[in-house]
């Protein structure tokens, strides 16, 4: 371990190295990995599969499930510090580790991002102060609580209370029947019923705060889903004003304050058609919608992450170029429902001004995986939204 003179902070060394920690295999550890060793720090990664986008990334590969007491105490031996790409970890997997090392994000603080409840909980108390409320919601834990649910809370969506993504572990209701169609069909894990609101667009903050208490936050950034999945961040996003950037803005840096957070952390809000903002959940690391900050900010999310769990200085959270930033799915591989697989074709996209590819390492194509994404950056944001949509005909996806 490096520690410097002046303060407590875990510094690169060329010498004796300094290594930083990642529970997770997936494309964010890969990327942080990348950005991590760019600035002289070794990763280790702990991951159930040996074939994972982070552990070819990786200086060490620990092969070991997310509870494995002998890995975890590795990991926690080798590392300074150390971090998670998934919220879904074990959050006790977090509070052992923090015994030997620094973890940032806490385990507290992950927990209340795992459930959907606790984190709406938490997200109404916030709101006292910065006025962003989430969506009226009623939780659903067993049979009991369906009839007793709020008739305006219909329409609706009934969301597992943990361990969704991509929108798995949802289903729209229009009625107490369906609730308890849907519950069943869940298993009857905890649920949680929102209201169905009228969202004009969807957008995220990404905040950072560091072991010190001091934050950044990036620009606000506009997304758009497709079947559940992210398809594209447009930054700054087309439709959002400085008013409601402001709001989000200020809402995301009470929310990371308040939750004594050390690290990235994204916010994703809903925008309704009355103007009004929602918050909808976060993400307790870097985030699909913050890919754009390797290429257009001066320092990216995972840059940063790196700097908080090092307990150095933020990086500047400033964007130096608009971007658009598409995420590039399995689908890409099996042309017009073709069985077949083939390579999209990167050389003509490349050709494209301002194109920055990204490929997460998977060889195994499938419909809806996250393969990788191209960040398109410009001078002005009309020739990014172009260069895009030249991507987009490239490579047959409808625009
Ligand atoms: P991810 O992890 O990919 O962000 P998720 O599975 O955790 O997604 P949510 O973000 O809660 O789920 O919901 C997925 C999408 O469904 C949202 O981005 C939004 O488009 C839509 N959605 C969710 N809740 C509501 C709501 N209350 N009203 C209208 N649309 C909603
Ligand atoms: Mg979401």
């Amino acid at each position: 371990m490096t520690q410097s003179d002046s303060d407590d902070s875990f510094l690169p060394s060329a010498t004796a190295p300094t290594w930083l920690g990642v529970m997770g295999g997936g494309q964010l550890g890969r990327m942080f990995a990348h950005a991590a060793q760019a600035m002289g720090y070794k990763v280790a990664v702990l991951e159930p599969a040996r074939d994972c986008p982070a552990g070819h990334a990786a200086d060490h590969l620990l092969v070991a499930g997310y509870t494995d007491a002998v890995a975890l105490n590795e990991l926690g031996e080798q590392c300074v510090a150390v971090t998670t790409e998934f919220e879904n970890v074990p959050a006790d997997s977090l509070a052992r580790l923090a015994e030997q090392a620094f973890v940032a994000p806490s385990s507290a603080a992950v927990s209340v991002a795992q459930d959907r409840l606790v984190e709406k909980r938490f997200f109404t108390d916030c709101a006292r102060q910065s006025g962003v409320p989430p969506a009226p919601h009623a939780a659903v834990g067993a049979e009991a609580d369906i009839d007793a649910l709020p008739d305006d809370l219909f329409p609706g969506i009934l969301k597992t209370a943990r361990m969704g993504y991509d929108g798995k572990g949802q289903v729209r209701v229009n009625s107490r029947d369906e609730v308890r169609a849907a519950f069943a069909q869940m298993q009857g894990v905890a649920c949680v019923l929102e209201k169905m609101l009228p969202l004009a667009y969807e957008v995220s903050v990404l905040a950072a705060r560091g072991a010190d208490g001091q934050a950044v936050v990036y620009p606000i950034a506009e997304n758009v889903h497709r079947d559940g999945i992210l398809f594209t961040t447009t930054v700054p996003g087309p439709n959002v004003s400085a008013d409601c950037a402001k709001h989000a803005q200020a809402a995301a840096l009470q929310i990371i304050a308040r939750l004594d957070y050390v690290g990235v952390l994204c916010i994703e809000f809903f925008v309704l058609k009355d103007g009004s903002l929602v918050v909808n959940e976060m993400a307790p690391r870097p985030h699909n919608s913050g890919h754009y900050t390797i290429d257009a900010c001066v320092t990216s999310q995972f840059a940063q992450q790196a700097r908080a769990m090092a307990r150095l200085p933020l990086g500047d959270a400033r964007q130096h170029s608009p971007a658009v930033m598409l995420n590039i799915l399995g689908d890409l591989w099996f042309a017009d429902g073709s069985d077949t697989q083939r390579e999209p074709a990167w050389a003509q996209v490349l050709a494209l001004p301002g194109a920055n590819l990204h490929l997460y390492g998977k060889d195994d194509p499938r419909r809806g995986r996250k393969m990788g994404h191209v960040t398109f950056v410009a001078a002005t944001l009309a020739d990014a939204q172009k260069h895009f949509n030249d991507a987009c005909r490239i490579l047959g996806i409808a625009a």
